[in-house]
């Protein structure tokens, strides 16, 4: 069988809602374009094994929405978009099946570029690459975009720290970090450099025993994370980590990571604020790797990638600012400012 296209029904609000299949390339995925108000939808490609159409349906077009907002946010001149294929990435994936998921994204003619996300390396979008100029985040263009993302989190925890305890200066500062991944990782660096006391987790032990010596870390076990003593917690692990039950245990005064969706549901943020919880949101400090993959969608320089990366802590810092004079959530707050840019583009 040939690939094949299906446009399915969605809710209002979202563009396009796409079923991709090619059964000789082992390939069913689908592609949801949320808004194209400010520009092609962006957004990477995630593998996962769901347990159902519904289920990826479900997530696909959260994501996409939630990308709307990061890249409107970060003031990239893009819309947001995601994609999901469907299938066990350490079992299924395949270079045929990536390139049919690249033919895939060619035939939307660009209404949405694609790129890495969980399950997706840098070398299968190699493979998608093949097949359309529309699949970025390249080793060879603006290369990992992670660090990017890590010095975004990094930058902002300085502000929220200055927000929260009158100083930038994390010498001392308690700081946990769930996840020692690519992003996790990198941040429990620069936060070693400066001089912060660092509590780190993992489910993977290898990752541990190396950070704990060579940056002075303490260990807590990942289902203890919610038992320790904090001044500020950062999740780079999964999304949901902020839920009815994890909230109301929470040590930290400042909440500020590059996990997508941290927040279970959106009453979590003022959960959090009513407890005097400064929570910074996810989709606004973790803009960094975007804005490199951006860079490339764009084909603008480094000077153009630095620029938004130094936006993104000026954002908050408004943020921060008006969700104090109008004692509310900076979630709330920064959905407000989302959500009028969309308006006013739409007006325009
Ligand atoms: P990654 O897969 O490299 O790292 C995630 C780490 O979290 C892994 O080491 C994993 O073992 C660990 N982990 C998983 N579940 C855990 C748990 N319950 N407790 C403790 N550790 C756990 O992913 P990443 O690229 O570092 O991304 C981290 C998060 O940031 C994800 O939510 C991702 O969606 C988000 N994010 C990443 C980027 C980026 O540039 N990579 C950009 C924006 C958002």
């Amino acid at each position: 069988m040939e690939l094949r296209l299906t446009d399915l029904d969605r809710p209002e609000g979202f563009e396009r809602l796409v079923l991709a299949e090619d059964a000789s390339a082992g390939l069913r995925a689908l592609i949801c374009v949320h808004s194209t108000v400010l520009g092609p939808a962006a957004g990477g490609c995630r593998m996962w094994n769901y347990a159902n159409d519904a289920e990826a349906i479900a997530d696909v077009m959260r994501l996409a929405r939630g990308m709307t907002y990061k890249n409107a946010m970060a003031g990239l001149g893009l819309g947001g978009g995601k994609s999901v294929i469907i299938g066990d990435a350490r079992r299924d994936k395949t270079p045929a099946m990536m390139r049919a998921f690249g033919r895939a994204v060619d035939a939307l003619k660009g209404i949405y570029y694609t790129a890495e996300d969980v399950g997706i390396s840098p070398q299968d979008m190699v493979y998608a690459a093949a097949e359309t100029r529309y699949a970025v985040g390249l080793s060879d263009a603006s290369g990992d975009p992670s660090p990017w993302t890590a010095e975004g989190v990094f930058r902002c925890l300085g502000i929220g720290a200055a927000h929260v305890f009158g100083s930038a200066d994390l010498t001392g500062r308690r700081v946990l970090v769930q996840g020692l991944g690519h992003v996790g990782l990198s941040l429990a660096e620069k936060l070693h450099v400066a001089g912060a006391d660092l509590i780190v987790t993992d489910i993977h032990t290898a990752a541990l025993e190396d950070t704990k010596t060579r940056l002075e870390a303490t260990v807590c076990a990942p289902d203890e994370v919610f038992d320790q003593q904090m001044d500020i917690f950062a999740p780079c692990a999964l999304g949901g980590v902020l839920n009815g039950d994890s909230s109301p245990k929470l040590g930290a005064r400042l909440v500020c990571g590059a996990a997508n969706n941290q927040l279970a549901t959106p009453g979590i943020a003022e959960k959090l604020r009513a407890r005097g919880i400064t929570y910074l949101p996810d989709y606004v400090v973790n803009a960094g790797g975007i804005i490199s993959v951006a860079s490339e969608i764009h084909g603008t320089g480094d000077a153009w990638r630095r620029e938004r990366l130094d936006g993104i802590a000026g954002r908050v810092a408004e943020m921060l600012t008006r969700a104090t004079a109008g004692n509310c959530s900076t979630e709330q707050i920064a959905d407000q400012m989302v959500e009028q840019m969309l308006r006013e583009a739409s007006a325009a």
